[in-house]
């Protein structure tokens, strides 16, 4: 079994379900994702005393915490206690708290672990682990790197059995899938910035690591754009590398920062390297591939790039290429009214995953766009509207600096409209809307402002749509 002697290594000694007997657990941060309903669930059913304590009321967290029924966990809901962190033997952090939270230093000063589900995942996983990340086309590349290593199950030269998809990829368990784990196993992982930070507490990396590209993102938790590159680099800083099992890097070849990264880690023992870019994808390939635009062909090379690495047969590669779909809110099309295609590209959630959008798509254009502030600059956006859409329909924190941004941009056509709710957004479009239009909800920030999260504003989107 080839990946048998990489997994074996990188379980670390003393983590295991045992650990976790009796011990005080206090769970940090119950939202949707996260991981503390995985957290919590894992360490109640290793036998701790946990405690799940979340600043949101219980009423909001009342779904969230459906899966927690009959387990044996306490609650404190509505706020934080200091006396809590100062009793926890153990603190199973949300990778959206930040590192230097007063609680968390508080719970450390009183001698308690401070982890999270990824480090002990990492820390106890049987299997070999790829992980991706990046700015923008994590959970497309991630699903597609799934989609295709399973493809390959079955092969004789193929050294695993089940292919898991789990990460900062929907609300998947990550500490649940141990119970099922074994070395003959691959997990494929998107693996956010946030906990990429706490992987480097423990100093561990993916066997094969996955970087999509690198443009601001997060400023508003990471500060600067280098602190931000610095912490995507703890992706293959710590990969386990051996010259028996060599551990893979895969590169952007057409991002400045990453293929630098390629040209320091190429040639290191133990290590291969691989740059991608969009040309890699045969045209037969790309002709049964239904994701629309250049962004997903990167995605696809680097996937290609993967499979290719674990031996995947190039026939059943093409077959799983032509059956993977495109996943919801990432440029979807969800409705056609009287000649104009309406799209949900909720997802977009950079400028980068915007800019994307509006220049794959030729037809007039109609954009929807704006949301929380995570303190990206708009500019290259504003430039990108002002020359190439319609109308733009504003929502949300940011209308104001992506309005100055079309202003700054010159004299443009544009129409800039401004809305308070999803609704009177869509009816916006509606208005401006002729046959051949599409209009597209692309926000380029994040949704937090006004709805929970991208899944609900895309719900809203769609709602507002099929109810004109
Ligand atoms: P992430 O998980 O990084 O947010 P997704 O695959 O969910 O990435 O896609 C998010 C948004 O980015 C969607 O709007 C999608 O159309 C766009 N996108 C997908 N791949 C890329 C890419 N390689 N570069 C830029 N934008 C992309």
């Amino acid at each position: 079994m080839r990946f048998l002697g990489w997994a074996h290594q990188s379980i670390s000694e003393g983590m295991n379900k045992a650990f976790f007997q009796n011990k005080r657990v206090v769970v940090m941060g119950l939202g949707q994702f996260g991981g503390g309903v995985d957290s919590a669930a894992f360490a109640a059913r290793a036998g701790a005393r946990v405690l799940v304590t979340d600043k949101a009321a219980a009423d909001q967290l009342a779904s969230a915490a459906e899966p927690l029924a009959g387990l044996p966990i306490e609650y404190r809901l509505g706020e934080h206690r200091q006396e809590d962190f100062a009793a926890a033997d153990v603190v199973i952090v949300n990778p959206a708290v930040p590192p230097e939270h007063p609680l968390i230093r508080l719970a450390k000063a009183n001698h308690a672990m401070i982890t999270s589900q990824v480090e002990l995942f990492f820390q106890m996983c049987p299997a070999p682990i790829v992980g991706i990340s990046g700015a923008n086309g994590k959970s497309t590349t991630t699903s597609l790197i799934a989609h295709l290593l399973a493809a390959g199950i079955g092969q004789t030269n193929i050294p695993y059995r089940r292919v898991h998809l789990s990460g900062n990829i929907g609300n998947r368990p990550l500490l649940g899938l141990l119970d099922v784990l074994t070395a003959e196993d691959v997990v494929v992982l998107e693996i956010s910035s946030f906990q990429l930070e706490q992987l480097a507490r423990i100093q561990k990396a993916p066997y094969a690591a996955v970087i999509t590209n690198l443009t601001p993102n997060h400023l508003d938790r990471h500060g600067t754009f280098e602190t931000y590159c610095r912490i995507k680099e703890t992706l293959f800083r710590f990969q386990p590398c051996d010259p028996q099992h060599p551990c893979l890097s895969v590169f952007n070849a057409e991002d400045p920062i990453t293929h630098n990264w390629f040209t320091t880690y190429c040639g290191q023992p133990g290590r291969t390297c691989i740059a991608f870019c969009a040309e890699d994808v045969p045209a037969s390939l790309l002709a049964t591939f239904k994701c629309p635009g250049r962004a997903n062909r990167f995605n696809l090379a680097a996937a290609l790039a993967v499979a290719s690495h674990f031996g995947v047969a190039p026939d059943r590669v093409a077959e799983a290429v032509a059956t993977f779909r495109p996943l919801d809110s990432r440029l979807q099309l969800i409705a056609e009214k009287n000649g104009v295609r309406w799209y949900d590209d909720s997802k977009a959630t950079t400028p980068v995953s915007t800019l994307a959008a509006l220049n794959g798509i030729d037809e007039p254009k109609i954009l929807i766009a704006g949301g929380y502030d995570k303190g990206i600059d708009f500019s290259e956006l504003g430039r990108c509207i002002a020359q190439r859409v319609k109308v733009v329909v504003l929502i949300g924190q940011t209308a104001p600096k992506i309005e100055q941004a079309i202003q700054a941009a010159g004299p443009s056509d544009v129409l800039i409209r401004r809305a308070e709710t999803m609704a009177q957004a869509v009816a916006e479009c509606q208005k401006a809307a002729q046959p051949g239009d599409v209009v597209l909800l692309s926000p380029a920030c994040a949704s937090y402002d006004m709805f929970t999260n991208y899944i609900q504003r895309a719900r809203a989107f769609i709602d507002a749509v099929n109810a004109l």
